[in-house]
C-alpha cells in the first residue's frame, strides 16, 4: 500500500489572537491600527485551498494533541512556560521580544506542539504514513528558552527534535529551517549539539540583527554542527537551488540524519511584506523534493514541515500548497497565478555576487 502524507491542524491555530499591531509594531500616534501581519490569514487561506484542490481528501489527517508540561521542558524554562500561561488567563500581552500571547493562547500554544509532536510520532511509528506536514500557529522558531521572541511562543521545533531522540529513540536530526529570518531560538537550543545538523537559509540582516551569521558555526562538541547562509537580499529560485546543490546536500550526505524536520516558513516568497527575496512557489516544490530524496536515503523517508513564517495572505498558499504536492507525490490543476508578474526579474539567476556569497559559505564549512 502507497503510504501517506500526514497533516495536521486545528481550527484553534487560526483562533490565537497575536495582536492588534501594524505589521510587527504596536497601533499607536502615527500606526493607524491594523491586526498584526502574523494573522492567520495566511494559514487559513493555504488550508482552505488544500480542501478546494482535492489534496486535502488524498491526504491522512490527524488531530493534534496539547504538549504536556514536561514535553514544554525539553527546551522551556518553568518560568517561561507559566508566564504565557498567566498572560493566556489575565490580560494577554508581550511574553518576551514581539511574541504576543492573546487570552487562550496557552492552550493554542501547546496544541501547536502538540502538532509537531504528533507529527514526528506519525512518521516515526505509524506504517501507513510517510512524511507530514504540521500547520503549526503560533510558530515557533524563534522562541528562546526563557520568552517568546518574534510571534514564537514555544518552539515547536526544537520540542519536536527532544521528542524524537528522548522518547523515540531517533539519533541524528537534520533540522532544516528556510524561513527567510534567522531561527534565532533553534539554533540556541543545537549550538553546543553535535546530534543535530541546524542549517539555516535566510536573508542576511533581518531581523533578529547579527544573529544567523556565516561565523557561527556551533560551539563545544557542536562545532561545525550549525550552517548559517546567510544570502543577499533578492536571491531567487536560482540561488537556491545552488545552495542546495553546494552547501544542504553535501553536509547532509556528510551528517547522515535518522529523520529530517523543516522549519518551513515561506516567507522567502516573492511577494511577502516582511522580507525581500524572490522565490516562487515552485522553488518550494524543488526544495522538498531535494529533501524528500534525503529523507528517502538517509531516513526512510521519514521528514516532517512544521509550517513557520510566510505573511503575503493571498501567496503563501500557494508555496505551502506545492510543498504538500510533493511531500504526497500528488498533483493536482493548481497552478501559480502570479509568477508571470515577475518574470522580467532576475529570480531564475544566479547573479555573481549571490553566487559569491554562496561559495564563501560552502567553503568557509569545508564542503
Ligand atoms: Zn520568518
Amino acid at each position: 500500500m502507497k503510504k501517506k502524507t500526514a497533516f495536521i491542524y486545528d481550527e484553534s491555530y487560526f483562533w490565537h489572537n497575536s495582536g492588534d499591531g501594524v505589521l510587527f509594531e504596536p497601533p499607536g500616534k502615527y500606526l493607524q491600527v491594523s491586526g498584526s501581519v502574523e494573522s492567520p490569514e495566511s494559514k487559513r487561506r493555504f488550508k482552505n485551498l488544500l480542501e478546494r484542490s482535492g489534496l486535502m481528501k488524498q491526504l491522512h489527517q490527524i488531530s493534534p494533541i496539547e504538549a504536556t508540561n514536561e514535553q514544554l521542558t525539553y527546551f522551556h524554562t518553568q518560568e517561561h512556560i507559566q508566564n504565557v500561561k498567566h498572560l493566556s488567563e489575565t490580560t494577554g500581552g508581550d511574553s518576551g521580544d514581539s511574541a504576543i500571547v492573546g487570552i487562550g493562547s496557552y492552550e493554542i500554544a501547546k496544541l501547536a506542539v502538540g502538532g509537531a509532536i504528533v507529527g514526528v510520532r506519525s512518521v516515526i511509528e505509524n506504517p501507513i504514513i510517510e512524511n507530514a506536514y504540521v500547520l503549526t500557529r503560533p510558530p515557533g522558531h524563534h522562541a528562546e528558552s526563557n520568552q517568546g521572541f518574534g510571534f514564537c511562543l514555544f518552539n515547536n521545533g526544537v520540542i519536536a527534535t527532544r521528542y524524537a531522540q528522548k522518547e523515540l529513540g531517533i539519533k541524528k536530526v537534520l533540522v532544516l529551517d528556510w524561513d527567510a529570518h534567522h531561527g534565532n531560538g533553534t539554533e540556541d537550543a543545537f549550538y553546543e549539539d553535535d546530534s543535530v545538523l541546524y542549517i539555516s537559509i535566510h536573508q542576511e540582516g533581518l531581523d533578529p540583527i547579527d544573529r544567523g551569521n556565516m561565523e557561527d558555526i556551533g560551539r563545544g562538541k557542536g562545532k561545525g554542527y550549525t550552517i548559517n547562509i546567510p544570502l543577499l537580499a533578492a536571491s531567487g529560485n536560482a540561488v537556491y537551488e545552488y545552495v542546495f546543490d553546494q552547501i544542504v546536500l553535501p553536509a547532509t550526505h556528510q551528517f547522515q540524519p535518522d529523520l529530517i524536520i523543516v522549519l518551513a516558513g515561506q516567507d522567502a516568497n516573492m511577494f511577502d511584506p516582511l522580507a525581500r527575496m524572490m522565490l516562487s512557489a515552485d522553488a518550494y516544490k524543488q526544495m522538498t523534493a531535494q529533501v524528500k530524496k534525503l529523507a528517502e536515503q538517509y531516513c526512510q523517508g521519514r521528514m516532517l514541515c512544521l509550517h513557520e513564517g510566510g505573511y503575503s495572505p493571498e501567496y503563501v498558499p500557494f508555496c505551502s500548497h506545492a510543498i504538500v504536492e510533493e511531500l504526497s507525490g500528488i498533483t493536482t490543476d493548481v497552478y501559480d497565478p502570479f509568477v508571470y508578474a515577475m518574470e522580467g526579474t532576475s529570480f531564475r539567476q544566479l547573479l555573481p555576487h549571490q553566487k559569491a556569497r554562496v561559495d564563501e559559505v560552502r567553503a568557509f564549512h569545508g564542503l
